[in-house]
């Protein structure tokens, strides 16, 4: 059977999403309603005062026609630290991940085959009705999660532009880690100008030299057999694909090495042949094919080893290679 795939990614939602309620102190039990709408006080915190956050899965469906989740509990302990930060209440895991497991099978009908999958987005706000508490925590919230089928977002041998910013910073830097809408906005700037002055996909935000991720995914050099990527600070995303990787490649034979490096030292290992990469849930791994240093673009010779160390990745994923890191949950 051929399930169609939408054209555009995250445009075309399962009709139905659970939602969770946080009221007088304690999550309410789960409530399946329409993914149409939203009733929200116009006063909610979250459209004042930031109290937002989100998280991006999949679901896949297998050779075998098993529908398998890929690593929800990170993501679900993702969420519970960016709620923590930001002072909204913490989901409970269990009831997340149910009602996770039981939206994927309410819509396992819509998921295409491979290489397409569920995109999953969880998302939490404060829902308090009062404007007056810009300076206090909202007390009620709402978690709800919608299902979107999508695409392979990995486009082979299509170019992959990054603009090198030494100047900007992504976000504040306490807020890295918290994966909400507030430091997308916050990067938008730069990523709208590196898009209209150099035809960059994207921004790789290196403040003071230093090479920490792209306003959307994490980034890797891979150079001699080892793959070179910032150690988790607070100032960047700790994402669920850049782990992934980062094991998988170790079991292919790859040195790790989780360290602070510069732009300078990004420009000779990539002049000496080393391929970079992108990392995140929607495409896994994305070859950076050139980047903008000082004005001046500098190609990137080979994307290999990252295209093998994708393909090991997305093997789990669709049940083509074991499972050998515990990494799937079965749904149906
Ligand atoms: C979501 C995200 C990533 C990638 O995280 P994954 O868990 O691998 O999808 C990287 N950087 C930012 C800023 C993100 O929001």
């Amino acid at each position: 059977m051929t399930r169609p795939v939408p054209a555009v990614f995250g445009s075309v939602f399962h009709a139905e999403m659970p939602v969770i309620a946080y009221q007088d102190g304690t999550w309410q039990p789960t409530v399946w309603q329409s993914a149409d709408e939203l009733k929200l006080a116009p006063g909610a915190h979250s459209l004042h005062y930031g109290s937002e956050c989100f998280e991006g899965l999949k679901a896949f469906r297998q050779a075998d026609g098993k529908i398998v989740l890929f690593r929800p509990e990170a993501n679900i302990a993702r969420m519970q630290q960016s709620a923590r930060i930001l002072n909204l209440p913490v989901p409970d895991s269990k009831q997340f991940l149910d009602a996770l497991v039981e939206l994927v099978r309410r819509a396992a009908n819509e998921i295409p085959d491979a290489p397409a999958s569920l995109y999953l987005r969880p998302t939490l706000i404060g829902t308090d009705p009062v404007i007056g508490k810009a300076g206090a925590p909202s007390d009620t919230a709402l978690l709800y999660i919608l299902a979107s089928p999508v695409g392979d977002y990995f486009q082979a041998g299509s170019p992959v532009k990054l603009l090198v910013e030494t100047e900007h910073i992504r976000c504040a830097p306490h807020m890295g880690r918290v994966k909400c809408g507030g430091n997308y906005a916050s990067a938008m700037p730069w990523v709208l100008k590196a898009k209209a002055e150099y035809g960059a996909a994207q921004v790789l935000f290196c403040p003071g030299g230093d090479v920490q991720e792209t306003g959307a995914s994490n980034f890797a050099l891979i150079h001699n057999r080892t793959i070179i990527t910032k150690p988790l600070t607070d100032e960047f995303l700790h994402g669920v694909t850049r782990d992934s990787v980062l094991k998988v490649a170790a079991g292919l034979g790859y040195a790790v090495d989780e360290r602070n490096f510069t732009v300078d030292e990004l420009k000779a290992a990539v002049q000496d042949g080393a391929e970079a990469i992108l990392t995140g849930t929607a495409a896994v791994i994305s070859p950076v094919t050139s980047f903008i240093i000082g004005g001046e673009e500098i190609a990137v010779s080979a994307t290999e080893q990252g295209n093998a160390i994708r393909k090991a990745v997305t093997d789990i994923q669709f049940g083509l290679a074991e499972d050998r890191y515990g990494w799937l949950t079965a749904v149906c």
